[in-house]
């Protein structure tokens, strides 16, 4: 294995460019997921670690409180129990709390989790509107949305959350869910976002399907503001598939996504009858 140790953001993309096949690596605890033997990196692998880069680190409020900026290296426990998020970033803490055990909260980074793709954090970071700030485009922030859409994902340096004017978080629910089994893995990770009582935002992210915005899934809901129980099940699920959740056997996302959304959107119960 060979590991080279960048001394900036700017050394890491030269140091992974000059190098094909070269992965960049914060806690390393979702990376070593793709290693067949978990205690020990493949022959031939070569690192370039990040959480020792300070322009990686840091949670504090910028540009006169506008938005909070959260340093990808900063382990998901330090973001998690942060005052900063839980004041301004309640979503954010909910999605981490239900991220794997301490030990792991304490190994694995922000950054590494949108990395990952399908982190617990990201459909979270997505419905925030968060951008990131990128190595490649110093002084620019790009939208976390169409960075998740590239095929390789640039360093990230750090996480923004714009904050509401008022100061008051968001209405936002989180919804993680998995087989009921011991052990089994999360199948799905939705979260959502309301303004002035209306969905206004939701994601999700699922193994083999990366983090995303549910475009067509919001523009359903609102162009079907009565449709309640099974009608609005079926178009949820219609919609949910449009927006790239699989809808066949074995893994129907789309119909546990369509659920988790009438859910809280109050469309499971049959239409209130007009009283004459
Ligand atoms: C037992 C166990 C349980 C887990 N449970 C969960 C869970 O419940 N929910 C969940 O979401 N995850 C879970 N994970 C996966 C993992 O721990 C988290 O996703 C964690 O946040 C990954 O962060 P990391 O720093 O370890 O990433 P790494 O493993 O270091 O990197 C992950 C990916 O991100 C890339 N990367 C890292 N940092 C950056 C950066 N700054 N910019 C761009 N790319 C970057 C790497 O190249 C790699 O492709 C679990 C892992 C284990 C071992």
């Amino acid at each position: 294995m060979q590991l080279l140790r960048p001394d900036s953001p700017a050394h890491a993309i030269a140091l992974r460019a000059a190098h094909p096949g070269a992965r960049f690596v914060a806690g390393g605890t979702a990376l070593q997921q793709e290693w067949g033997d978990r205690h020990r990196a493949p022959a031939g692998c070569c690192l370039v670690p990040l959480h020792h880069l300070s322009a990686l680190h840091g949670i504090e409020l910028i540009e006169g409180a506008s938005a909070l900026r959260i340093g990808a290296a900063m382990p998901l426990e330090t973001v998690r129990t942060h005052a900063l998020v839980r004041a301004h970033a309640p979503l954010l803490v909910e999605a981490l709390s239900q991220l794997g055990a301490l030990g792991v909260r304490h190994l694995g980074t922000l950054g590494g989790n949108v990395g990952w793709r399908w982190g617990d954090s990201t459909p979270a970071l997505l419905v925030l509107d968060a951008q990131a700030e990128c190595a490649h485009a110093p002084g620019q922030r790009l939208p976390l949305s169409g960075l998740l859409a590239q095929a390789e994902l640039p360093l990230i340096v750090a996480l923004h959350i714009p904050l509401s004017p008022g100061g008051l978080p968001p209405h936002t629910a989180f919804e993680k869910a998995a087989a009921r089994a011991a052990f089994a893995p999360a199948r799905l990770r939705l979260a959502l976002r309301w303004n002035a009582g209306q969905l206004s935002h939701a994601a999700c992210a699922a193994p083999d399907v990366p983090a995303r915005l549910l475009g067509r899934t919001l523009a359903w809901l609102h162009s079907h503001p009565v449709t309640r129980g099974a009608a609005a099940l079926a178009g949820l699920r219609q919609a949910c598939a449009a927006d790239g959740l699989p809808s066949e056997h074995p893994e129907d996302l789309a119909h546990l996504a369509a659920r988790l959304v009438a859910g809280h959107c109050g469309l499971l119960g049959p239409a209130i009858e007009e009283v004459p």
